[in-house]
């Protein structure tokens, strides 16, 4: 007798590691077709930039690779609605089950309930799992039964419970592989890459593969025992970079946090610095999914009257990397190129958009969600609101970066601005930070022509600094 065959439909789990949805449909015991649908119209106002897709592409051609060792082909299928595809490809074979791994977004939840309950009408199966977090979000919740707002208490209720343990199940070829031959857009087709080649450094910097996860992950268990101190210098890479491929899930939370715990010489999951970071994460995920308005509006409902300056040419300025200070530009100019910026400059440059050029916080972080590899509608939400002083457990409004000490303090030997701009390599490192203070002898010795070869601040730090602070005092007396 012929066996059922059951679905896999991969979204932002793109491993067979530590996978829940794809270690439940092996243990079923069907025939297992693994999916993924690709239905950019229904992503909405936050449809993937170029710089996501471009990691996805990669990403599924990876999986793609990966399941082909085992005889089985990755169907794709380009839709405007995941139910659509879904419904047809359950028209085309008898399907027992489908199972997936949850994505927590309110978009996501709503399309999936929809889907649990047509395909369950049509008497299929469903069955979902948690694959990209450590904790449900519903699972965690203060004494009231309410969720958090700050940070420290979460992460101390999550160190309370027992943390998963990555479960990576073997199968054979021979019981998985369907006799069907299913009709599979091509990959291509999906048009995830860039039409013009702008993505060399991206091709440099990056490996968006299973075996680039792995190696990143080994580099971080080697520096971790360093990482308090290296973290916040961002010419020395002393963070994972795993951002992208936990937000795609080529590496799961869990894999992570115990690859970690049982390699690194820090034992505990509480005085580890790198993991106190996937907390972080995990905050954020519950963050998002309590307060789903947020991804666009404030958490504090008051900041909805903020008063923002919204300037295009000011914003532009930002985008492009030429505000005239370089640690925000050198930031800037790594996020064009590389698709990710180190997160201690993310705090720089993120601090100057929406404190000294008062320019909404969505802004940014949309920019931010069109050029990141790593783009995370809960952490970059998360991230934008710290900063802009409107979120949970964020940094107070009045608390503005000083991006000139920022960078003396954290670029010291100034490699990374003078990795990112280059116009500036002439320029000693102790006057890097503020070259609208150098001598013109000093800038001839460097060969920089401040306003030609690169720009004169767009605004001076005491003015900025005073225009974010009469805007919050103006704001705090009209609430
Ligand atoms: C304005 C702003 C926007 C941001 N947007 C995003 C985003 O879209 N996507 C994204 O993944 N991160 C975002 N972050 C958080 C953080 O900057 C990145 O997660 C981090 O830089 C990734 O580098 P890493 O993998 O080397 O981190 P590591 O230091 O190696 O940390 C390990 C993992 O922990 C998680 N993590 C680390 N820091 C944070 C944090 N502050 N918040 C949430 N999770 C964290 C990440 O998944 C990271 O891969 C943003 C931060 C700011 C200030």
């Amino acid at each position: 007798m012929s066996k059922d065959t059951c679905i896999v439909w991969f979204r932002r789990d793109l491993r067979l590691h530590d996978n829940p949805a794809w270690n439940a449909a092996v243990k079923s015991g069907c025939k297992i077709i693994p999916l993924f649908i690709h239905s950019p119209s229904e992503e909405g106002k936050w449809r993937a930039g170029a710089a996501s897709n471009w990691w996805l592409h990669h990403a599924l051609q990876d999986l793609s690779n990966q399941l082909a060792c085992y005889g089985l082909t990755l169907t794709l299928r380009s839709s405007d609605t995941a139910i659509a595809a879904l419904t047809a490809l359950t028209q085309e074979i008898p399907v027992k089950a489908i199972y997936w791994n949850r994505c927590y977004e309110e978009q996501s939840i709503k399309r999936d309930t929809l889907i649990k309950e047509t395909l369950s009408n049509d008497g299929i199966s469903v069955r979902s799992f948690n694959g990209n977090l450590l904790f449900d979000p519903l699972e965690i919740t203060n004494k009231s039964g309410s969720p958090y707002k700050v940070f420290t208490p979460f992460w101390k209720s999550c160190l309370t419970l027992v943390i998963p343990r990555p479960e990576t199940i073997t199968f054979q070829q021979a019981e998985t592989s369907p006799h069907y031959c299913l009709k599979s857009d091509e990959l291509d087709s999906f048009s995830l890459l860039p039409k013009i080649p702008w993505d060399s450094e991206m091709k440099e910097f990056w490996e968006p593969t299973r075996s680039g996860a792995k190696k990143l992950l080994k580099q971080a268990i080697a520096k971790s025992t360093h990482y308090q101190d290296l973290r916040d210098i961002p010419s020395d890479d002393g963070t994972s970079r795993l951002s992208p491929y936990l937000h795609f899930g080529q590496i799961s939370p869990a894999e992570f946090h115990h690859e970690v715990l049982t390699r690194c010489t820090v034992k505990d999951t509480a005085q580890n610095g790198i993991l106190r970071q996937l907390f972080w994460r995990e905050f954020s995920a519950h963050l998002l999914y309590h307060f789903p308005h947020t991804h666009d509006q404030p958490l504090r409902d008051e900041y909805q009257n903020f008063p923002w300056n919204f300037d295009t040419d000011l914003l532009e300025k930002w985008q492009r990397g030429q505000t005239g200070y370089p640690i925000v530009d050198a930031g800037m100019r790594q996020l064009w190129k590389t698709g990710w910026m180190h997160n201690r400059v993310r705090m720089v440059a993120s601090s100057f958009l929406v404190k000294h050029l008062l320019q909404p916080w969505q802004e940014g972080a949309h920019w931010f969600w069109v050029t990141l590899v790593d783009a995370d509608l809960a952490n970059n939400t998360q991230g934008w609101q710290w900063i802009g002083g409107c979120g949970a457990d964020a940094s107070p409004y009045f608390r503005v970066f000083n991006p000139i000490l920022q960078s003396k303090k954290f670029d010291p030997t100034a490699a990374y601005i003078k990795k990112w701009i280059p116009e500036l390599s002439e320029v000693p490192a102790k006057l890097i930070h503020a070259p609208w203070e150098m001598e013109p002898l000093e800038l001839a010795a460097a060969g920089v022509k401040l306003g030609t070869d690169y720009p004169k601040p767009i605004i001076g730090h005491q003015e900025g600094r005073k225009q974010a602070l009469d805007a919050y005092s103006k704001f705090k007396s009209s609430l």
